[in-house]
């Protein structure tokens, strides 16, 4: 079953995600990964595209959560300008760290979007929770070997994607999906 896989938004920069339509669609917070998302691989500090940014959402009224399987101290050292709430190693795309950032945000996952260049990680894991996912397209092209295997792997199921994203059987089928693999998994948290 690929639509485990599918990204409800694809985007090319989260400078391109819409605030006002997420708002519309009854979301209230973001879960952001950072590696290749937010900022390049290797990038330690937020840039201040990001400290920006992070400041338009703040102020749209949106809730931001760092969501990331990077170190500790990557972590908080990239979130030292942005201070706000951060999980690291979040073994994506365990339901569990969605979980624990859409609690620590205290909405309901279903009410938060998922950010992330990662199909297996980021959007499988948001998808989990039933998260809304927003893929957004890698910053930096230079990647280890073991994610630019991914990246083969990834392409197929975009492809799949946009082959099956306007096929209401394929839609309904997701959704039911993302919604039971939710109850399951804050079921099996309590
Ligand atoms: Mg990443």
């Amino acid at each position: 079953m690929f639509e485990k896989f599918f990204p409800d938004l694809i985007v090319n920069s989260i400078q391109d995600i819409d605030l006002e339509d997420l708002k519309e669609r009854g979301i209230k917070g973001l879960v952001l990964d950072i590696d290749n998302t937010l900022v390049a691989q290797f990038t330690k500090d937020a840039s201040v595209d990001v400290v920006e940014w992070i400041e338009k959402v703040k102020a749209a009224g949106l809730l931001p959560c760092i969501l990331s399987n990077a170190s500790e101290k990557r972590v908080i050292d990239f979130n030292s300008s942005l201070s706000i709430p951060a999980i690291h190693r979040a073994y994506k795309p365990s339901p569990r760290s969605f979980l624990r950032a859409a609690e620590i945000l205290g909405i309901e996952s279903n009410r938060v979007a998922a950010v992330g260049d990662q199909l297996f990680t980021d959007i499988y894991g948001g998808n989990r929770t039933n998260m809304f996912t927003i893929l957004v397209r890698p910053i930096d092209k230079k990647e280890i070997l073991f994610v630019k295997l991914k990246r083969h792997v990834e392409r197929f199921v975009l492809a799949k994607h946009s082959k099956l994203k306007l096929n209401k059987h394929s839609n309904i089928k997701r959704a039911k999906w993302k919604e039971k693999s939710a109850v399951k998994y804050s079921a099996s948290k309590k």
